[in-house]
Formats: structure tokens, C-alpha cells, sequence
């Protein structure tokens, strides 16, 4: 069974227009008329400069559906409002998430995957003898289910007999977070470093933002996502076209992907100073 990941967008509070007006009560001129014009001007100036409250008067609520593994990635995030479906309350459907492609595991990033594999795990009700060891094995969220239902059948209360179903199985909830900290999710979860399971869910929330709050979203996009920020150390390496003795291969590989970005004219070669 494969499921779809969902995030749909169901209560926005504020505009543009009130973030702008929220930052102009720091020189008591909240209800100044200003143009579209003049608040872009204001909300650039406040994501250039880190000024983040105003952000924090804009909000957004979503129902995100989502394997559990995602929403443990998602309840990370400590500054939404959460609420989620309970599985002492309710019987979890017999309903999971598998990947359209397997992915292998990345060779070079412990956390990341690569390119598709082949592996295909077997549906229980698909055909072919479960006893056959040179059967292909069969998918253990099925197994999980199975047992899952055996134990509700014997009567086990739902908050123990949940304990078998997979970080596959789905699950929904309400999510609502302010513009700043939902900026910040979006860094770290729009990232190329992020799963691409919770990015889907980035994406939507990006996608929101951008249509409720399009000219916080550019300058957050233009300051932030699309920025490169350079420590102290790799400034000394673009100034000097050398690698500083104090960094580790791991700055350089870091800094190194920045260089591309910036294409000047630094020496890939990896001796330090
Ligand atoms: C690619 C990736 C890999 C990750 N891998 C792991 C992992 O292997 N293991 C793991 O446990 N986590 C992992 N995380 C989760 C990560 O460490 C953060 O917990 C998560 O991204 C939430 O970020 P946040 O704290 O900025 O967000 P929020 O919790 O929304 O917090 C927003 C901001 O509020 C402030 N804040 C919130 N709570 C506190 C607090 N208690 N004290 C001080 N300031 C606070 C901080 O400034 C914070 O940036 C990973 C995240 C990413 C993006």
C-alpha cells in the first residue's frame, strides 16, 4: 500500500500587511498608511537584520497526514501547536506508507540516501507460498497489522495493542506554528540535508506561505534559503585562496560546495597553509 503524504492548509492569521504594521509600533507608527511598496521595503529590511517578532504575529494551521517516522521528524520542531490522532481513542486503519522506490543508502552521508534500489519487498495477499525461504519476504507492516488486529480480537486494550504497527503506519494531526518559526522549519527542512519525505511537507508549507505571505516568503528566500553565509574561517580561505590550517575536511567539503556557488577563483587543492 502506498500512501500519500498530505499537508493542507486550513487557517491563516495575518497578512503582509500586518507583519509591516506590527514592526512600525516599534517607532509608534502602527497605523501609518503605507503603500505595498513601502511595506516590502520594511519586511526586507526586518529579515536582512534578524528582526523576527513581527514574523511571530502571523500564523498558519495545517492537517498534515504523514507516516509516523515523518511526524517524528516534525514534532522536533518545538514551537508548533500540535494535535494528533489517538490510538487509544481509535483503532489505527490498517494503513501505511511505502516508498514509490526504495532508496539506497548514501555511500557519502550517514543520515542521506542515493539513487533507487532494487529491492521490492512482497504484499501478504500477494501470491506465492509464505513458507518458500526463496520467496521474497513479506513486507513487515503487513505482519504487524495482522497481529495488531489479533491482539484488539483478544481483547488487548488499544494503547498496548499499538505497539506492534511500523514507523510506516500513518498518521494525522494539526499543526499550527507563526511565520518565524515556520521559516526557520522551512531551512531546515526545505534543505537538500532533509529527508525527502518531510520535504514534501516543507514544499506545501512553502507553498502557503508564499500565497498568504508572499513578500515575507521572498525576502526569507532571498536573505535565507538562497544566502550563503560564510564563518570566519572560510573568509580567510576566499581572501587568502588557501585552506586555513584550523579547518577540519569537513569545513573544507562545506565550504568547498559554497565556492561553487560563488565561483571565484579559489584553489580546490586541499593543503592547508
Ligand atoms: C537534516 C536534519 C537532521 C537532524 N538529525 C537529528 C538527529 O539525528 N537527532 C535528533 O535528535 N534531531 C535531529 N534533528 C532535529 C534538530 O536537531 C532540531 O531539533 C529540529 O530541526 C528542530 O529545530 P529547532 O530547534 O530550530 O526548532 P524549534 O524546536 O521549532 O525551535 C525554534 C527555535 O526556538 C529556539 N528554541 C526552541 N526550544 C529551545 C530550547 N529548549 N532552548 C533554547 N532555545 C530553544 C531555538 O532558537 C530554535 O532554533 C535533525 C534536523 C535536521 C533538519
Amino acid at each position: 500500500m502506498t500512501n500519500q503524504i498530505t499537508c493542507e492548509l486550513i487557517d491563516v492569521m495575518g497578512s503582509d500587511a500586518d507583519i509591516a504594521a506590527a514592526a512600525r509600533v516599534s517607532y509608534g507608527n502602527r497605523s501609518k498608511p503605507s503603500t505595498d511598496a513601502e511595506d516590502e521595503r520594511l519586511i526586507r529590511y526586518l529579515v536582512r537584520h534578524g528582526h523576527t517578532s513581527p514574523f511571530e504575529m502571523a500564523e498558519m494551521k495545517f492537517h498534515i497526514r504523514a507516516p509516523i517516522f515523518v511526524a517524528r521528524q516534525m514534532v522536533r520542531h518545538r514551537t508548533a501547536n500540535w494535535n494528533e490522532v489517538s490510538g487509544r481513542y481509535t483503532e489505527l486503519p490498517d494503513d501505511y506508507w511505502t516508498p514509490e522506490t526504495w532508496r539506497s543508502q548514501s555511500s557519502t552521508n550517514k543520515q542521506a540516501s542515493a539513487s533507487s534500489t532494487p529491492y521490492s519487498p512482497r504484499h501478504f495477499d500477494d501470491d506465492g507460498d509464505l513458507s518458500d525461504p526463496s520467496a521474497p519476504w513479506p513486507i513487515a507492516e503487513d505482519l504487524a497489522f495482522l497481529e495488531y488486529n489479533r491482539r484488539l480480537d483478544a481483547g488487548v486494550a488499544r494503547e498496548l495493542a499499538r505497539t506492534c504497527p511500523q514507523l510506516s503506519t500513518m498518521t494525522e494531526w494539526i499543526w499550527k506554528n507563526d511565520l518565524h518559526n515556520i521559516f526557520n522549519f522551512l531551512r531546515l527542512r526545505r534543505s537538500a540535508h532533509a529527508q525527502p519525505e518531510i520535504r514534501i511537507i516543507a514544499d506545501a508549507i512553502a507553498g502557503a506561505a508564499s500565497l498568504n505571505f508572499p513578500l515575507s516568503l521572498n525576502a526569507f528566500d532571498d536573505y535565507i534559503t538562497h544566502a550563503i553565509t560564510l564563518t570566519a574561517p572560510e573568509i580567510l580561505a576566499l581572501t587568502t585562496n588557501t585552506r586555513p590550517h584550523t579547518m577540519t575536511d569537513s569545513e573544507w567539503s562545506d565550504f568547498l560546495v559554497k565556492a561553487d556557488r560563488l565561483n571565484p577563483p579559489i584553489s580546490k587543492d586541499s593543503s592547508c597553509c
